[in-house]
């Protein structure tokens, strides 16, 4: 029996009312595509991940992945047959190229099938998920030949793809990395140096692993302009494609962890082992810009997909557990906890979010599906830049949400909550890394501050802005004046920290105001999409489940949404009082 239940009607009038499914369904790129089939794989889907992906969840926790002493690693059994099953059913194809043995649905309908997946095993997910971002890059930069060689292994699943970047010295500055690629003088490439963390760098679920390695060339310039990208197979495929001679690399330890214990992270070693190039030399980087991407969308999933399952645990737990007395019950028997104003806050608090970053992150996906297929240049540049704008703010802001509601999840349970057998705990464990790969949400908020409000001279933001304004007076026309007044004061807040940072001219001042500004950013533009849903909920006055989606958009936007007046100040403080301590000598 799972304990988890895909939020089918969740996701769907999510890609109704934010992505606007049928207009992207209505490009001539997805003209094979049928909404009800789509919708219909959504149904298929909730069911395979709850009855055959969710059970696995527990076991990846307590066996966890296992590495051997021949290197060579373990995944729990129950992984294995689940994957199997996964790769029968072809899951990874949905959103792949058609010409490879995909079926080429929307990025917005393959994200709701990996929330899906995710919530209900994430370490699991891991593995699809890097591969997909791998199909991804090998789709845009490689070449035929490569196409050819692995897209539809990658596809079909009985491969798997990593992302390989990642050294004991370059974390954050990839520009630091070390590792080295010489030619053979066959086309191929020599590559050596270790990598770290390396996430399902070594398994025993597919026949091979596909690599897609950053290293340097002889003489390459210094830093990110010097990166080039090599796929460096586990297994050499022979000329019939199929996989052959062992190449040289190893996993050499894997990491014991705080959570994602079925997810093997693996230090590799690559010892001249047999690489292709990607592309152009040097272009590395911004071809795995392209996996990056993509794979920060899936990162803020992962803090939306575990809060979703602790929620529902939470609600569960709620409905069973008494303690207390409620205001007005009677004097013979204690409440159950649901009925109190404290816990009810909680669960409000955590479906709030959890609806409003789900929002964030469709709209994210849905202008990534324009930027490609729509058939307006226009539309299609307008998708590009209101992608870029939200990327950073997806990933960082939905994975400090799945930090926080996990921990809300665990706090419903009381003191069973730190107690590993409800199952909390994990997803709390399991949410921390979310933050900090795939770049840290640091790194983020640096990214939106520094690269992605700048962009068209602002231009991008602006029109963003715009947009929720049009919102103010969308939800003030249908009679949510709790949500438009809300909105506005929150846009004010937004848009005076926006101007402040367009008008400053000390970087440290802006770099300074990063995290918070994000946060503000993030909570204004779930504001902004639970306003429009909330619109269109409100036609549907006799469907009780359209007025709670009313009463969610209206609780966040009252009661969640004006931290961002708290958040203001923060922007505008500049750095001085961050240096105003001597950090280096605190303590000593
Ligand atoms: C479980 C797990 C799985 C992973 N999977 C992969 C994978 O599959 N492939 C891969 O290549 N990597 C992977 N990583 C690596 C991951 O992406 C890095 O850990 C992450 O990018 C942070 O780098 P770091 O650990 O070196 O931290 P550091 O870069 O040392 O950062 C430490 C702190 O300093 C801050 N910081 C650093 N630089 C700056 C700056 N310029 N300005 C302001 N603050 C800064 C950071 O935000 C952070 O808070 C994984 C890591 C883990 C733990």
């Amino acid at each position: 029996m799972s304990d988890y239940t895909p939020p089918l009607r969740d996701i769907k009038f999510v890609l109704d009312t934010t992505c606007d499914i049928d207009e992207i369904i209505s490009y001539p790129s997805f003209a094979h595509v049928d909404k009800d089939v789509a919708f219909g794989a959504l149904d298929e889907a909730a069911r395979f991940f709850s009855e055959v992906v969710a059970p696995t969840n527990r076991d990846g926790d307590l066996i966890g992945s296992v590495r051997n002493d021949d290197g060579s690693v373990s995944a729990p059994d129950s992984f294995k047959k689940a994957y199997a099953q996964y790769v029968a059913a072809g899951w990874g194809a949905v959103k792949s190229p058609i010409e490879f043995g995909g079926h080429g649905f929307p990025g917005s309908v393959g994200l709701a099938i990996l929330e899906m997946l995710t919530s209900a095993n994430m370490a699991f997910s891991l593995c699809p998920m890097l591969t997909s971002s791998a199909i991804l890059a090998l789709s845009a930069h490689g070449s035929d030949e490569q196409k050819a060689i692995y897209l539809e292994k990658l596809i079909s699943g009985e491969w798997t793809g990593t992302m390989v970047l990642s050294e004991p010295e370059a974390g954050s500055d990839v520009g630091a990395l070390r590792t080295k690629a010489e030619p053979k003088g066959d086309g191929t490439w020599a590559i050596t140096g270790t990598k770290i963390f390396i996430t399902w760098g070594e398994h025993d679920m597919a026949e091979n692993i596909v690599h897609l390695v950053l290293a340097r060339t002889p003489g390459a310039p210094p830093g990110t302009k010097g990166i080039s990208l090599f796929i460096v197979p586990k297994l050499i495929p022979d000329s019939a494609g199929a996989p052959a001679d062992r190449n040289s690399l190893h996993c050499v330890s894997i990491e014991h962890k705080l959570g994602i214990h079925g997810s093997p992270t693996c230090v590799m070693a690559f010892e001249d082992a047999t690489g292709w190039m990607i592309g152009e030399e040097n272009a590395g980087m911004h071809y795995m810009f392209t996996m990056m991407n993509d794979a920060r969308i899936h990162v803020g999933l992962e803090g939306i997909g575990l809060a979703e399952r602790s929620y529902q645990q939470a609600l569960d737990y709620a409905n069973t557990r008494r303690q207390g007395r409620a205001v007005g019950a009677a004097k013979t028997e204690s409440s159950l906890i649901v009925q109190h104003p404290d816990v009810r806050r909680m669960l409000m608090t955590m479906r709030a979010f959890i609806e409003g970053a789900r929002a964030l992150l469709f709209a994210n996906t849905a202008a990534i599906d324009r930027s490609h297929h729509a058939p307006d240049v226009a539309a299609r540049a307008a998708g590009e830049e209101r992608a870029a704008l939200l990327t950073p703010v997806s990933k960082a802001f939905a994975t400090d949400l799945g930090v926080e509601l996990t921990s809300i999840g665990l706090q419903v349970h009381g003191g069973m909550g730190f107690v590993e057998e409800t199952g909390s705990a994990q997803h709390f464990r399991d949410a921390r890394i979310t933050p900090i790969y795939e770049g840290t949400n640091g790194i983020q908020a640096m990214d939106l501050v520094m690269r992605k409000l700048p962009l068209r001279e602002g231009g991008v933001v602006a029109d963003f802005l715009a947009e929720i304004g049009a919102t103010i007076e969308t939800t003030a026309a249908a009679g949510l004046p709790e949500i438009s007044d809300s909105l506005a004061v929150a846009y004010a807040d937004l848009e005076l920290a926006t101007d402040h940072l367009a008008r400053l001219d000390d970087a440290n001042d802006a770099l300074a105001a990063a995290t918070p500004y994000c946060r503000l950013f993030g909570l204004v533009a779930c504001g902004h999409y639970l306003g429009r849903q909330a619109v269109v909920a409100a036609r549907s006055a006799d469907d009780p489940w359209m007025q709670d989606k009313v009463a969610i958009a209206t609780f966040y936007s009252t009661q969640l949404l004006p931290q961002t007046s708290g958040l203001a100040p923060a922007v505008t403080a500049g750095a001085q009082q961050l240096f105003a301590v001597d950090l280096a000598a605190a303590g000593v």
